[in-house]
């Protein structure tokens, strides 16, 4: 009997302790910035220059492209042993193919944001094309999340038109760019990229850092960047945003019909045509169309394998 209370006794402390025990010599979250988007403003010293809200030895950590299940865990799995949390600018065509990913991050405290639906490069597009990619990824990650994400917006390749910017700011999305680019799609390795994060943070002291959770070198060296970030004093900010942002119905209805035909397959009707040549009917062609292309050029149009060359 004793050794069944002792049993139970140990259990209830181990299922007490691990919050202060393992959170404790971690990084943490130092603090939460809620930030209103009203009027969008543009964050990110690499292409703007409104003020940072960070101060000196903070930092910020987005990861953007994903979610993608076995390289997104494991960048999970490194913010869940550091007790912190970041915001994941997210792909909606990836929240389409793993809505349960999408869930998942937001349940551990993580923002969701978007960062386009299908990653074009906005400067190679129209506006109609662009504010389509911009709506249609928000509204197929809502979709895949069940509620509002925060509205705060990263453009693909960091190639912001100036027409987008105005958009997104007469939508009230705030614009993030970046302050220190991990590079981490230019290499396998998570030393290298680690090595390339610590050392743009030697000279600037603080920043928004630029990672991929779909990269494998981040994947492979989150786990050491954040124990390096503790080691070196570095804090970590939280950007949360304080409002939501109404959808726009059609593209609402679009990604219902992406989600869906994603969920049943060919049975389902096509989408419908709602607008004109740059609206989001051709970019869910598009979409579609590429699954019947030849292998060659699939690849080719698949844009994780064009990240491969930037943001
Ligand atoms: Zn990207």
């Amino acid at each position: 009997m004793l050794r069944l209370v002792l049993a139970y006794t140990v259990v209830i402390l181990f299922q007490e302790l691990p919050h202060g025990l393992a959170c404790s010599e971690k990084l943490g979250v130092s603090r939460t910035i809620t930030i209103d988007t009203s009027g969008g403003l543009l964050h990110g010293s690499v292409q703007y220059k409104t003020a940072s809200l960070l101060r000196e030895g903070e930092v910020v950590l987005t990861f953007d492209d994903g979610p993608l299940r076995p390289t997104t865990r494991k960048v999970l799995a490194a913010l869940r042993d550091h007790c912190t949390k970041a915001t994941f600018f997210m792909v909606g065509s990836m929240a389409v193919a793993n809505p349960a990913m999408v869930r998942e991050v937001a349940d551990a405290g993580h923002t969701i944001a978007s960062h386009t639906w299908s990653h074009k490069n906005l400067q190679r597009w129209s506006d109609g094309r662009g504010k389509a990619e911009i709506e249609l990824g928000i509204s197929t990650i809502q979709y895949a999340l069940g509620k509002p994400i925060a509205p705060f917006f990263r453009f693909p390749y960091l190639a912001d038109p100036k027409a987008m910017i105005t958009y997104n700011q007469q939508r009230n999305i705030a614009v993030f760019s970046i302050d220190i680019d991990s590079r981490d799609f230019r290499t396998r390795s998570g030393s290298q990229m680690r090595y390339t994060v610590m050392r743009h943070l030697r000279s600037r002291r603080k920043g928004i850092i630029l990672l991929h959770d779909i990269q494998i070198s981040t994947a492979r060296g989150i786990q050491s960047l954040l124990d390096e970030l503790y080691f070196e004093g570095y804090e970590i900010v939280h950007f949360e945003a304080s409002n939501t942002i109404p959808t726009i119905p059609a593209y609402d209805r679009q990604a219902v019909k992406l989600h869906t035909k994603k969920r049943f397959g060919p049975k389902v009707q096509p989408v419908e045509h709602i607008g004109t040549r740059h609206t989001e009917v051709n970019l869910i062609k598009e979409a579609g169309v590429n699954q019947n292309k030849p292998a060659s050029e699939r690849v080719k149009n698949d844009w994780r394998s064009r990240i491969l060359l930037g943001n």
